[in-house]
């Protein structure tokens, strides 16, 4: 367990990284992402890598060695584990409390860090309507107007912080500059989405840390600038690597968690995945268990324009997690 953050990684060169990420591809044909793979000690981060190209990380049995974040099953389990503590503390302190409600509903406080190397676009300049954007499709995904079920949450920004610091530019995931740029800006208390949006390292798209039961700085979710709606992601322009990452903010895991066998992504109405899906593949049964894969999922690796729903199990576990973890 530790730190180590879940980063969606690319898995083009062969690197391994870390954690979970979701890969953008430029390339017209292969595309995306590979890497799986959270790694999810209570409290750490999803990564998902952005741009690459695609066939090799298409090959079966060429990303494992190179996803070290995928979330062992022992990793989950520690997660699983913690989740229950949380909850039954929370039970104990609302009985203490005389208090027995649980939230029902959440309208989230947003606050967007723009992190600019300089004041021009290609410098992380993105404009306000894009960032208003994103709140939109985040507030669309999650009350299930895209297609999905409905959950909880809404969100309501804030504040937009810009901030021009060329040694925050680009975000790299795990670097001590990534803490010590959280550490300065980080605002509000666990309730608070803090999102900051910039260049990312290693082709990521975004990256977010699971909910823990004491808030640590590093609290929030980092995306890819150009990925909000009318950014030059290709592929990955419509806002949903941000609805992905806030849902493992709140406690999802990957679709393709643990694969075919086990208790999987902890979901009981998203079926197996034997490995993240790309592009989207419509049609695609990677286990045997009933069900073809959840591509349309927001929890997979496919494109903005293929995925547009959580479940109601996600939902239900997402609100679990918020009266655990980040409810006042
Ligand atoms: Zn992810």
């Amino acid at each position: 367990m530790g730190l180590r953050p879940n980063l969606l990684t690319r898995r083009t060169a062969g690197v391994a990284s870390t954690t979970l990420a979701l890969l953008l591809s430029t390339a017209a044909v292969g595309v995306v992402p590979a890497a799986s793979a959270f790694s999810a000690a209570p409290g750490e981060v999803c990564v998902e890598p952005a741009d690459v190209h695609s066939d090799a990380r298409m090959k079966p049995g060429g990303g494992a060695k190179h996803e070290p974040n995928e979330l062992t099953l022992a990793e989950t389990r520690e997660r699983e584990a913690d989740l229950a503590a949380a909850l039954r503390e929370r039970a104990r302190f609302r009985a203490g409390a005389g208090a027995t409600t649980m939230a029902a509903t959440v309208t989230i406080p947003v606050v967007v860090h723009v992190i600019q190397e300089n004041s021009t676009r290609a410098g992380g300049n993105i404009p306000d309507s894009m960032i208003n954007s994103q709140i939109s499709v985040l507030n669309q995904s999650f009350s299930g107007a895209t297609g999905g079920a409905s959950t909880a949450f809404s969100f309501q920004l804030q504040t937009i912080n810009r901030v021009t610091n060329p040694s925050w530019y680009p975000i790299v995931q795990g670097s001590s500059a990534e803490r010590s740029m959280k550490n300065s800006l980080r605002t509000g208390g666990k309730n608070t989405l803090n999102i900051y949006l910039g260049e990312l390292s290693d082709s990521l798209l975004g990256w977010a840390t699971f909910p823990t039961r004491k808030l640590n700085s590093m609290d929030g979710v980092v995306v890819l600038s150009e990925s909000l709606p009318g950014g030059t992601a290709t592929n990955y322009n419509q806002g949903d690597t941000g609805t992905h990452e806030v849902g493992h903010w709140l406690n999802l895991y990957h679709t393709f968690q643990g694969g075919c066998s086990g208790s999987g992504d902890s979901v009981s109405d998203t079926a197996a995945e034997a490995s993240p899906a790309y592009q989207c593949p419509t049609g695609r049964d990677t286990c045997t268990a009933p069900g073809t894969d959840p591509i349309t999922n927001f929890m997979d690796y496919t494109y903005d324009s293929c995925m547009y729903q959580f479940t109601a199990g996600q939902a239900s576990r997402m609100l679990t997690a918020w009266n655990a973890y980040r409810a006042a």
